[in-house]
């Protein structure tokens, strides 16, 4: 198993800082610092995650990648078949790359939601700050409080959106990112099974069984597929993961 938990805990304490950044800022302080501070925050910390998150998936993606490959192999010995498992050619390392780069594009999208919802928080500060003088005159004393108290309010209730996805969730950055270290690491695996079985010219595998009670899977549990969708007589393996936390396998198989 990759180390998901190292991942998904920068993305949590970052979390934390984001919404330690806004719940700080000061509304009394003039409407381009108070941006300022927050923006040079928030852009600080997401460069640090940017920088971290390709740093963790240059090591854990091409690993998985193998792993799936390496599972692909011993699973195929149980069939009494041996793979040919040279080496990681030109055409595996392409794939590696292409799947880091695919996952850091979905992290970076999710980042810049970071810088994005920032700049709402602070629209939305400057617009109590000046709400809340209009109102009261001077900010101090209990108008002070009273924005304060709002601006907590806003960072608890809605956090760090990181994506709205087209169901209309919203997405905090830390969940957002927990979900795809593990659709990107399973994605790897995946590949790395269904490329190590092509190079060997087996097309049709098994969606391994785990009882499965979720409804999205159990349709293709234990069912035999093509991967390349060309054998006669079978459909085309559905992509893993087939949902977000699918622990679903190719499992090579033989055919009568
Ligand atoms: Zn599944």
């Amino acid at each position: 198993m990759a180390n998901e938990t190292k991942l998904i805990n920068i993305y949590r304490r970052a979390a934390q800082q984001l919404r330690t950044t806004v719940r700080r800022a000061d509304p009394r302080k003039p409407i381009i610092l108070i941006r300022k501070v927050i923006m040079g925050d928030i852009n600080k910390i997401a460069s640090d995650l940017e920088r971290e998150t390709k740093n963790w998936l240059v090591v854990e993606i091409p690993q998985e990648y193998k792993r799936g490959s390496q599972q692909a192999v011993a699973d195929a010995s149980k069939l009494g078949l041996t793979l040919d498992k040279t080496g990681f050619g030109q055409v595996h390392k392409e794939a590696i790359q292409a799947l880091t780069e695919d996952a850091y594009l979905d992290f970076a999208a999710g980042i810049e939601g970071v810088r994005r919802a920032g700049r709402g928080f602070v629209s939305e500060i400057v617009k109590k700050k000046i709400n809340e003088r209009i109102v009261s005159g001077q900010l101090e004393g209990k108008a002070l409080e009273t924005v304060k108290k709002e601006v907590k309010q806003l960072v608890d209730d809605t956090g760090f959106t990181a994506l709205v996805d087209r169901g209309g969730k919203h997405w905090s950055i830390d969940s957002y990112a927990e979900m795809l270290v593990r659709t990107h690491v399973i994605k790897a695996n995946g590949e790395g099974t269904k490329n190590r079985l092509l190079s060997n010219q087996v097309d049709l595998v098994e969606i391994s069984q785990h009882n499965s009670s979720c409804p999205i899977c159990q349709p293709y549990e234990g069912q035999v597929y093509s991967l390349t969708g060309k054998t006669e007589g079978y459909d085309k393996a559905p992509e893993l993961p087939i949902h977000p936390n699918c622990r679903h396998t190719y499992l090579p198989y033989i055919e009568d």
